[in-house]
């Protein structure tokens, strides 16, 4: 009887612990995001397992905006500064966050990396979180939309599996579609399970290979900028479109 009460309490601990590191972080996300609207940048967390090619999918996204420079990356790995180089090539700015053992970004190193970055106004701001469907979930960046990517190459029952990633997301990407004939894979089952966990998710399939999908990802991106630069200009009309 002792143990379980013990028990008990350590369980409280852990629950009122997760809150309070839970409620830091939102605070400090809700200034992320007042911060980045008031001076109109449009800002996507981008999560997804290791490997789905969250990076690459970036890297071809700045190839075809009209202006690189008008986006800034936030790259966050366990290890390496390798996928902030990559982005450097396409000539934005990038920041790696290195976050060592810890397996997601929080919204005090998105504050820190704001705090460094000098970012123009009314730009674009991107920010590739560690590769994990777990604890990104919980962790608010501030950002105005989440992006779940998944590629063809994992399994199509992934958002019934992971569900807290796909609850608060805007878009989910199907990526690396050139693979499909090699791998099982069924795009609508997996279209049926995300909008079973959240009816509002838009969905995209895209290969940045053949560039399949890719102008549907760019108009969504248009899309959310200019409805993003109508919000954003309410009391601060003197704001620029980045995309233009
Ligand atoms: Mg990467
Ligand atoms: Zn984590």
């Amino acid at each position: 009887m002792g143990l379980r009460g013990g028990q008990a309490d350590t369980e409280q601990r852990v629950i009122q612990l997760e809150q309070d590191i839970l409620g830091v972080n939102n605070a400090i996300a809700a200034a992320n995001r007042r911060w980045l609207r008031r001076n109109g940048i449009l800002s996507l967390n981008l999560v997804s397992s290791p490997g789905a090619g969250k990076t690459s999918l970036l890297t071809e996204t700045i190839r075809r905006l009209p202006d690189a420079s008008a986006v800034t990356v936030i790259e966050g790995d366990q290890q390496t500064d390798l996928d902030a180089a990559r982005i450097r090539e396409t000539g934005a700015k990038a920041l790696q966050i290195n976050t060592g053992k810890g397996c997601h970004l929080d919204a005090r190193m998105v504050n820190e990396a704001i705090g460094r970055l000098n970012m123009e106004p009314a730009s674009l701001l991107l920010i590739e979180n560690v590769g994990n469907l777990v604890c990104p979930a919980s962790f608010d960046l501030g950002e105005e939309a989440r992006v779940v990517i998944l590629s063809v190459t994992e399994g199509d029952d992934k958002p019934l599996k992971y569900p807290d990633i796909f609850v608060g997301a805007s878009l989910m990407i199907v990526s690396k579609t050139d693979l499909l004939p090699y791998v099982h894979f069924d795009i609508d089952r997996v279209t049926e399970y995300a909008r079973r966990i959240n009816p509002d998710i838009a969905c995209l399939t895209l290969s940045v290979e053949t560039g399949q999908g890719m102008d549907a990802w760019m108009e969504w991106l248009e899309k959310r900028r200019s409805t993003f630069c109508i919000t954003a200009a309410d009391g601060d009309p003197g704001l620029v479109p980045f995309f233009t």
